[in-house]
């Protein structure tokens, strides 16, 4: 790295803190640095700052206008970071000691720290900033993977392959925690026969320090170096091993960083292993015995699941426990045997899994789902844990998951609410006053920058589809089609996500008849756009990939269907913004919450989506004589998979021809569609002030850190 000039030393500072990933400020300060790098690489301080040359630093130092930018994101920076009067303060004032570790094992901040695989740590990582906003004392715990995980590209055919990139931690917005003398601070975890040693990188999201371990130091044989080596890679045995780190490596590094944590909460079960570590500690300090030590901590515990899907559950033979916590049970004074029952459902019966989510749910003082009727999923889902309580006395509650608004607004949307709403909106986005005044904005207004915001996804896409394509070596008349793929104008769908069986990412290529037929209408156009990774080994959602893409290659289909490569962050902020029309097809109640919406709502797009997780609830909740805020299907399932999927996909086909797409081009006055507006300020109105994560970080506090 170049030295900065002492006129803009403070560069560093705003690199190295997360904060840039939410204040657009901050942003523009980096990318007229090297305006060239950002568009290659998208935005990247500490990247910024390794590539700048000495001349470009010297020529931003000269440069008044620069100046004049710097000085203003500094103060404005120095003040957040010292911000007294924040919400906690004034809530929770008299906790200000209190501190809260949250644990998880991903978290999503930004593409240059890819430490997450997809929803689980997007709201890991929102949970962090909005903790950070409202000045809750809170540090984040997690790993820092060698490899994240994996890049998505299509190969001539259309058929995904998967790339795993290493990390280079040092050419990111990371810092090793070391001593006074500068030697690495670390920790040892108790593995059989060994030790093993993790050293400890901190990267800061605001206020808030998230510790990431790190097992690939020196002192450890290439096997354990290779533990923190990929996210959710190898077998059942590296899992119990992550897990250890994680859980029982994460007290530790707090330890280390002399962080006794009075509340602490597992982000998914596969840190409940810090329980154990927790307990230990407690008897440790206090003399009481281990039992004892594990329900007072775990009293202090929230525990929050995620998902129905069984695959989302950890399980581990018990003889693998055995190996893994038998030498550690011992240093507790306790037989493993004794722990083994806390992971089981019947815990008589020897032969059961262990499970990290059981383990969890039964020493956990709150545990939680992540939406209404998740909660109700759980209790039905877990309740032979407690054979002796009914269903609905199941003590497994709700908080509804949300999202950081300014982390996946553009510029344009937190101007428009600053104009409108008033600026306190960002600190209080939770302020249904607030959201009131959205009917004050004009139409035309609200419709001009949702056209700007179409055109930068027609262009985004275009580019993208550029740079796929040359990459699968299609020809050039093809390649250059790409410049004229998609209508700024036209009524735009997107359906991205994760491809997994239950999301239903075919429900639409049912009928390709149809389908074609609603996408080559030149009256009334409509384009569709589809992103999404399969994962590794799942052969239906390869093949499923593969027939889009397919079908997006048809000569008269090409500029109306696209498959965008390589879902993440970028994709999903500027698809979300984009889209006139969010879809979500998920088979319920498989879905237990969903963001990806919550982000397309809070910039004026509509939803179109399956009765299930979040959407569920708003649409229960939506004030009867107001403007709808969206559309709503697929609220029955049965037991016939096959008979849902093809009701579902007609009823879909029948909403998107009889209402979405005759409303959108239903237009009046100037030319805009005033009944879609009306549908949209509903949306805004009524779900702004509800699914963001300010919410659900105060709801957690009320219902789960501070009882
Ligand atoms: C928001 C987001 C998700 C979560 O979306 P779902 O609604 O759960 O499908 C997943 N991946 C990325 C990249 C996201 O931005």
């Amino acid at each position: 790295m170049n030295p900065l000039p002492a006129a803009l030393a403070r560069l560093h500072d705003l690199a190295y803190n997360l904060r840039w990933t939410w204040d657009h400020t901050t942003r523009t300060l980096f990318e007229r640095l090297d305006p060239n790098f950002w568009m290659e690489r998208g935005p990247d301080p500490v990247g910024t700052l390794l590539s700048v040359s000495v001349d470009q630093l010297a020529r931003a130092a000269d440069d008044p206008d620069y100046r004049a930018l710097y000085e203003r994101v500094v103060a404005d920076f120095d003040d957040y970071m010292a911000a007294k009067n924040t919400w906690f303060e004034s809530a929770h004032g008299d906790r200000s000691r209190t501190r809260i570790a949250y644990f998880s094992a991903e978290f999503g901040l930004t593409e240059v720290l890819p430490i997450f695989s997809g929803g689980l740590g997007m709201l890991a990582g929102d949970h962090l900033r909005s903790a950070s906003d409202l000045g809750v004392p809170l540090a984040g715990v997690g790993l820092l993977y060698r490899q994240g995980y994996f890049t998505q590209t299509l190969d001539h055919d259309g058929w995904q392959s998967e790339r795993r990139d290493a990390n280079d931690f040092t050419r990111l917005p990371l810092t090793l925690e070391t001593d006074g003398e500068g030697t690495p601070k670390s920790v040892l975890v108790h593995f059989p026969g060994r030790q093993v040693r993790a050293q400890i990188w901190r990267a800061q999201v605001g206020r808030v320090p998230l510790y990431l371990l790190d097992t690939d130091v020196p002192e450890n044989s290439p096997e354990d170096r290779g533990i923190t080596g990929q996210l959710y890679g190898g077998d059942r045995e590296m899992r119990i091993q992550q897990e250890m780190v994680l859980g029982v490596g994460g007290m530790h590094a707090l330890a280390a960083m002399e962080i006794d944590p009075d509340v602490v909460h597992l982000n998914e079960g596969h840190s409940a292993f810090a329980l154990l570590e927790r307990a230990r500690r407690a008897a440790a300090q206090t003399g009481v015995d281990y039992w004892t030590a594990l329900k007072q901590t775990g009293a202090r515990t929230v525990f929050t699941t995620h998902t129905p899907e069984p695959a989302g559950h950890d399980y581990f033979a018990p003889d693998l426990v055995r190996k893994y916590l038998g030498g550690y049970a011992r240093e507790m004074g306790v037989s493993v045997e004794e722990i083994l029952p806390l992971g089981r459902r019947n815990g008589y019966d020897s032969a059961e899994y262990f499970c990290m989510t059981i383990i969890a749910l039964r020493a956990a003082g709150f545990s939680n789902g992540v939406s209404r009727l998740h909660g109700e999923v759980c209790r039905e889902m877990w309740q032979s844990i407690w054979p002796q309580i009914s269903e609905e006395n199941v003590p497994i509650s709700s908080v509804t998951n949300g999202v950081h608004y300014q982390s996946w607004s553009s510029p344009e949307t937190i101007e428009l609410y600053d104009k409108y709403l008033g600026g306190e909106w960002r600190n209080r986005p939770d302020d249904r006053n607030l959201w009131a005044n959205i009917e004050k904005i004009p139409d035309a207004e609200l419709w001009n920058i949702h056209r700007e915001r179409r055109s930068r996804l027609v262009d985004f896409t275009r580019r993208r589809l550029r740079r796929q394509w040359e990459a699968r070596g299609l020809s050039s008349e093809e390649i250059a089609a790409t410049d004229s793929a998609l209508d700024p104008h036209a009524l735009t769908l997107v359906f991205c996500r994760r491809v997994v069986p239950y999301k239903r990412i075919g429900l639409l290529l049912r009928d390709p008849d149809r389908l074609i037929k609603l996408l080559t209408n030149t009256e009334r156009p409509v384009q569709l756009i589809y992103a999404g990774k399969a994962s590794p080994g799942d052969e239906y959602g390869r093949q499923m990939v593969h027939r889009i893409v397919q079908l997006s290659q048809r000569p008269d289909l090409r500029g109306r269907l696209a498959f965008l490569e390589d879902y993440n962050m970028a994709v999903a902020r500027t698809l979300a913004e984009g889209a006139d029309v969010w879809l979500n097809t998920p088979r319920r109640p498989h879905e237990a919450s969903g963001t990806s919406g919550m982000k397309a709502a809070v910039c004026g797009t509509l939803n179109a989506s399956v009765l299930d997780g979040w959407w569920d609830e708003a649409w229960n909740a939506a004030a009867p004589h107001a403007p709808a805020i969206g559309w709503a299907f697929g609220a029955e399932t049965s037991l016939n998979e096959e008979a849902d999927d093809r009701r579902d996909s007609e009823t879909l086909f029948s909403l998107l021809e009889d209402q979405i797409v005759p409303l959108f081009y239903e237009r009046g006055e100037g030319e805009l569609p005033s009944e879609w507006i009306a549908q949209v300020k509903s949306s805004l109105e009524q779900l702004g002030p509800v699914f963001n994560t300010h919410r659900m970080v105060k709801e957690y506090c009320a219902k789960g850190y501070f009882r």
